[in-house]
């Protein structure tokens, strides 16, 4: 590890801002701490605001994220409120926890890091701790204590595995008063803690540490093997829906995978079984991938389906062993990794963000693995010991203060034509509702526009090339979505063009285009929607946007009007064949919707004009004037509606037709 200190970004920063700056270089290193992971504080002199100045420690909050942290993720407390709290005896989390808080400068700051004794009952002004992966190496093996010591000598003290909190930083402060001269602590099966004088001596001695650990297990463990792996043994996809599927059954989850060479190197071990089944690197990871991935025997489907039923039986006798208060409050006992050997990792969280986080955790996680077998052999902490940080209170405190979760939390939902229009709107309103959104439109660049807005709302969303006309094309997006996501719940069926022409004058070709994307295309579409999601054994719901002409057709429209009655009726022979699966099928009927419409081109505006025998300017108010309440329909009404009939909201609805058009009358569904 090569150190990223710079002196000229360094100079002339206020210890703050310094604080800031080195503990992004920690952040910035994957192998030292990955989301969350890690601590660093500073102690030095602040304003008091009851008057005149303190001695303060500036600690990270917990749970923020080092590699982007700003001076906000801190907080700042009294040091001399916390330095007597080394000559108790004892002190449980709950009083520890209390007490720390009292000591806030500022009460509204985060909620400081739960190892802030440790970091203020050391003497030392500046300090770093990480998760890294090449001191993980060396400490998780049968003969931990004796490799440090090879290693180190006599540079780095060494700290036996206590759970953070009160006693740890007991520990940790005797290791260092019995020997001031050390550059680090070694905390067992744990971490590396280093301090200095100043920010850059405490930094540098990270890395030299860290970098001697792994110049260690370097000797004997040269890495991943880069080559490429052999074709995988069974089709990813299909292993990904049923994952997926039975992981879903409490809570629904997104099901990311991973196929590269450096998974399929560890996966396809032979002794995989044996390295995945000890547990996590440090214990800070089980609560994102939980103490044991699921290594499956089988890669068929069903077996993979079956192996996870075992695994969440054997998750909830663990818990019940675990017993203590707090066993009333249990996890979802679903995987969060999932190896197949032959095939790669899944991974799983309730968003795409945590399943990432999953995967990118369960990488490392397979470094150091490797690594220290390669030394000697990988030996994890006892099950009792991961328990407890599992199912800790404080840690459960922070689960039940989450914000509640919207409507479509863990949904994914697939919109087609989501570039502009209704698409686009129905794809937005879906995402503002908590759901997973897949973006599709011949239009990658507008699709991937309107993905855009969605994130910058804060919503989740995905951007990708669909024609819904070509077979091979649809079979790709959904290939992708269901490697990337998982699978699908919601599918709303919406891309669709229009051209004015009496029938006597429409030609062979744009008949034939209307009926390829206003018919054909939601066949393909819908039709690859219930093959997956039947696949996946969650049920589902297909909304088909289609149009007030289905049931009330206008003159000069015919090729528009006869395809998108085709569709209206394949979304019904669809409901009927789709039920017994739990699958809803239903559409949605909306007229003149102009808003941000592509379907609505300057050419189809004089057609539909002409046709009206009305204005081109006038279009727009002759259709408000025709519906019994005289409105507008805008893309935003039709989004409500497929948002509706999408959710649990119509779960006892199928096969039905929602007009969205103001009351056309002789539209009345029939
Ligand atoms: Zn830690």
């Amino acid at each position: 590890m090569k150190s990223r200190w710079c002196e000229r970004a360094a100079a002339g920063l206020d210890p703050l801002a310094l604080r800031v700056y080195s503990s992004r270089l920690l952040g910035a290193e994957p192998s030292l701490v990955l989301f969350g992971g890690g601590n660093t504080s500073v102690e030095h002199v602040v304003d008091d605001p009851r008057g005149g100045q303190v001695r303060a420690l500036t600690i990270k909050g917990s749970g923020t994220d080092l590699a982007t942290i700003a001076a906000d993720g801190f907080a700042t407390l009294v040091l001399d409120d916390l330095l007597p709290l080394r000559a108790r005896a004892r002190l449980d989390d709950d009083a520890m926890v209390r007490l720390v808080t009292r000591a806030l400068i500022d009460p509204a700051a985060p909620r400081p890091s739960i190892e802030t004794l440790l970091h203020a009952f050391i003497p030392l002004a500046w300090i770093d701790h990480s998760h890294a992966d090449a001191i993980l190496a060396l400490t998780n093996q049968p003969d931990g204590a004796a490799r440090i010591r090879g290693v180190f000598g006599g540079d780095v003290g060494l700290v036996p595995y206590i759970k953070p909190g009160f006693e740890l930083s007991q520990a940790a402060a005797d290791v260092f008063d019995a020997n001031p001269g050390v550059q680090g602590l070694v905390l067992d099966k744990h971490g590396l803690v280093t301090f200095g004088a100043d920010a850059r001596e405490s930094y540098e001695r990270h890395v030299a540490l860290v970098s001697r650990a792994e110049a260690h297990v370097a000797r004997v463990w040269r890495g991943p093997a880069a080559a490429s792996a052999p074709p995988p043994a069974a089709d990813p996809a299909a292993l990904a829906l049923r994952i997926r599927g039975r992981a879903s059954r409490r809570r629904r989850v997104i099901v990311r995978f991973d196929g590269s060479p450096r998974v399929r190197a560890f996966v396809d071990r032979p002794d995989a079984a044996t390295l995945a089944g000890q547990g996590p690197a440090t214990p800070d990871h089980v609560l994102r991938t939980k103490r044991l991935p699921l290594l499956l025997d089988s890669v068929d489907p069903a077996a993979a389906a079956a192996a996870i039923e075992g695994y969440e039986a054997e998750y909830l006798a663990y818990v019940r062993r675990g017993g203590g208060p707090h066993a009333a409050v249990v996890h979802d006992p679903a995987p969060r990794v999932v190896l197949a050997p032959g095939v790669g990792m899944f991974t799983c969280g309730r968003t795409a963000a945590e399943a990432d986080a999953v995967a990118r955790i369960y990488r490392h996680t397979m470094n150091v693995i490797e690594g220290a077998d390669a030394l000697g052999g990988y030996r994890a902490l006892p099950e009792r010991d991961l328990f407890e940080i599992e199912y800790w209170p404080l840690e459960l405190y922070k689960l039940q203060n989450a914000p509640p979760e919207r409507e479509l939390a863990g949904r994914v939902a697939v919109v087609t034509g989501a570039a502009s229009g209704i698409g686009k709107a129905a794809a937005q309103r879906l995402a503002a509702a908590g759901a997973h959104v897949v973006v599709t439109d011949v239009d990658l660049h507008g699709a991937a526009a309107a993905a855009a807005q969605i994130a910058d709302a804060g919503g989740a969303a995905d951007a990708l090339p669909l024609d819904v006309t070509d077979e091979a094309s649809v079979a790709a997006a959904f290939e992708h979505i269901v490697l990337t996501v998982g699978g699908l719940d919601i599918a709303v069926s919406n891309a669709g063009i229009a051209a004015a022409a009496a029938l006597e004058d429409l030609t062979l070709a744009a008949w034939r285009r209307s009926l390829d994307v206003n018919a054909t295309g939601h066949f393909l579409f819908t039709r690859a929607a219930v093959r997956a999601m039947r696949a996946q054994g969650l049920g589902g719901s297909i909304v088909l946007v289609c149009t007030k002409n289905a049931f009330d057709p206008g003159r000069d429209f015919g090729a528009y009007s006869a395809a998108k009655a085709a569709e209206l009726q394949l979304g019904r022979v669809l409901a009927i064949e789709s039920g017994g699966h739990g699958v809803r099928v239903n559409m949605v009927n909306p007229d003149a919707v102009f808003q941000d419409s592509r379907l609505w081109s300057a050419q189809l505006r004089a057609g539909r004009a002409a046709a009206h025998g009305v204005a081109v300017d006038d279009l727009e108010d002759f259709y408000r004037a025709r519906n019994l309440l005289q409105t507008r329909v805008t893309a935003a009404d039709v989004a409500e509606a497929v948002l509706f009939l999408a959710s649990d909201r119509a779960a006892k609805t199928t096969g039905a037709v929602l007009p969205v058009d103001g009351g056309v009358r002789g539209a009345f569904p029939r």
